[in-house]
């Protein structure tokens, strides 16, 4: 039945734009939310949300999980889909920041994993102790790399990067410091160990869920983006909401996108 994902309500009106509108508390939304379209029991959500939040993968769910392999990873994949979602239309980036590129999976993941993703290439921008995005990028090029660097960042900002030379024309748009680095480690006093930091967080949450399909590789991203920002927070609950704030319509592009 469709209920209103604020108060409860059962009774809407129909919007002209096809969204709802409750009779009671006037809230609008999109039917179905994420939350309603899974057809698991509310029980078996919130204890699959729980062990989600743990990082539990559904292989480690084998004995006494609330719903079948199969139809948990359904419910993850809408989980999942609703975190790279509400990562996406965040402002674009200003004041100082961390730029790098790296690479996740590839041969040796594939082998210990068994039908791993391949080798993906991930670009990511770090605000100073604060909020990360990352993209997965189709090849490891200069155009790609600014084309990002222009929808997500603001002009003016003071760029942290490594001396890679596809951010030559950084210094165009902004304050542009190099990093150079002797034997691993950075020369002088600046650094760029926020986005190393967060290179390694995603490699944690990634690495348990070892067989990470391509395809669904953004959605993974998304999940590791938001796990950051949220990093001080309780995120059952918050996932909880976004659920059911979220709907199919928003999230259906996400769940057929292939990188
Ligand atoms: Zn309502």
């Amino acid at each position: 039945m469709k209920k209103c994902p604020s108060c409860g309500h059962a009774r809407s009106y129909e919007l002209a734009d096809g969204r709802s509108k409750c009779k009671r508390c006037g809230y609008r939304y999109c039917w179905p939310s994420a939350w309603s379209a899974s057809r698991l029991s509310d029980v078996a959500k919130h204890e699959l949300l729980r062990r989600f939040v743990w990082g539990m993968p559904v292989y480690r769910q084998r004995f006494g999980s609330p719903a079948s392999a199969p139809a948990a990873e359904r419910f993850y994949r809408l989980v999942r889909a609703c975190m790279a979602w509400a990562e996406e239309p965040r402002e674009p980036f200003e004041g100082a920041l961390e730029c790098d590129e790296t690479t996740f999976g590839g041969a040796q993941l594939g082998k210990r994993g068994g039908g791993a993703y391949g080798k993906v290439i991930v670009f990511g921008i770090i605000k100073r102790n604060g909020q990360a995005k990352a993209l997965p990028i189709a090849a490891h090029s200069r155009a790609e790399v600014m084309l990002h660097i222009q929808a997500h960042t603001r002009e003016g900002a003071l760029y942290y990067t490594d001396e890679w030379q596809a951010y030559a024309t950084l210094k165009m748009r902004g304050e542009h410091v190099v990093i150079r680095k002797e034997k691993g480690k950075p020369v002088g006093r600046d650094h760029i160990n926020g986005i190393e930091r967060f290179w390694s967080y995603a490699q944690n949450w990634l690495y348990p869920y070892r067989g990470v399909p391509g395809k669904y590789f953004h959605l993974y991203l998304g999940e590791v983006c938001y796990r950051f920002n949220h990093r001080d927070q309780d995120l059952k609950p918050l996932l909880v909401k976004l659920l059911k704030a979220t709907s199919m319509q928003d999230i259906n592009p996400k769940l057929v996108q292939i990188r």
